[in-house]
């Protein structure tokens, strides 16, 4: 079995561009497993040479606020569950809302290895925004761009260490 790297976080921050990141051409990608659910993603991908299992979670992206945190916790819990390292997602635009202070609560009592990604922090000013994030209390933000494809290596390399 490979490790499993998990993506997790609230609708919006990235998550998907972070696993296509991962997933890319820079990445090869050794094989690919169908999605477990239809709101999950998964591919096994080499990260410097290690084969790993990433996983892409979807599960909080419902608009009813009545409902957010128990399908999220429905439908990221599985993966959570079979996770050796979790990448929590927050937004270096936004910063941290209460959707991510209760998802890293939760987050916290699985007993996981995570490391907190901090995406959208493209330039200097996202560079600051990281920093902010040192108060979730998972240690050192990993500031990323998913998008224009800044400080990925960084990340694999932290990925890499918790293996
Ligand atoms: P998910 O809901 O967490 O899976 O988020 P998505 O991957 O669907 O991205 C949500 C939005 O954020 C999209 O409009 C993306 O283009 C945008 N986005 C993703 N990564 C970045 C980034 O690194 N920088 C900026 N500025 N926007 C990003
Ligand atoms: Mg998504």
């Amino acid at each position: 079995k490979l490790p499993v790297i998990v993506i997790a976080g609230r609708p919006n921050v990235g998550k998907s561009t972070l696993f296509n990141r991962l997933a890319g051409r820079r990445f090869a990608i050794v094989s690919d497993q169908p999605g477990v659910t239809r709101d999950r993603k998964s591919v096994d991908i080499l990260l410097n040479d290690r084969s790993v299992t990433l996983i892409d979670t979807a599960g909080w992206e419902e608009d009813d606020p009545e409902t957010v945190h128990g399908r999220m916790r429905i439908s990221s819990e599985r993966a959570v569950d079979m996770a050796d390292v979790i990448l929590f997602c927050v937004d270096a635009r936004m910063g941290i809302t209460p959707v991510d202070e209760h998802f890293a609560q939760w987050l916290r009592k699985q007993g996981r290895k995570i490391l907190l990604v901090v995406n959208k922090a493209e330039g200097h000013s996202g560079n600051v925004a990281a920093l902010e994030m040192y108060k979730f209390g998972f240690g050192e933000p990993i500031p990323v761009s998913a998008e224009h494809g800044e400080g990925i290596m960084d990340l694999v390399d932290r990925i890499e260490v918790e293996l």
